[in-house]
């Protein structure tokens, strides 16, 4: 599988490939296609922080 995780990616300034691990974001300064301005990613935004915390989300199908 190709591709790569468009936000980590933005968020990172390195392509971070999407069959590969997803990077911590939080912190860093992406633009958001939708409004045009900067936005500064949280860790709501994150999806590794997400997945440190929450993870019985990899289990459940
Ligand atoms: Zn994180």
């Amino acid at each position: 599988m190709s591709g790569q995780w468009l936000l980590a990616t933005a968020a990172t300034g390195r392509i971070i490939p999407a069959d590969g691990p997803y990077p911590h974001v939080e912190g860093a300064t992406v633009t958001s296609p939708r409004t045009g301005r900067p936005v500064r990613l949280t860790r709501r935004d994150c999806h590794a922080c997400i997945r440190a915390e929450t993870p019985d989300l990899e289990v459940v199908r």
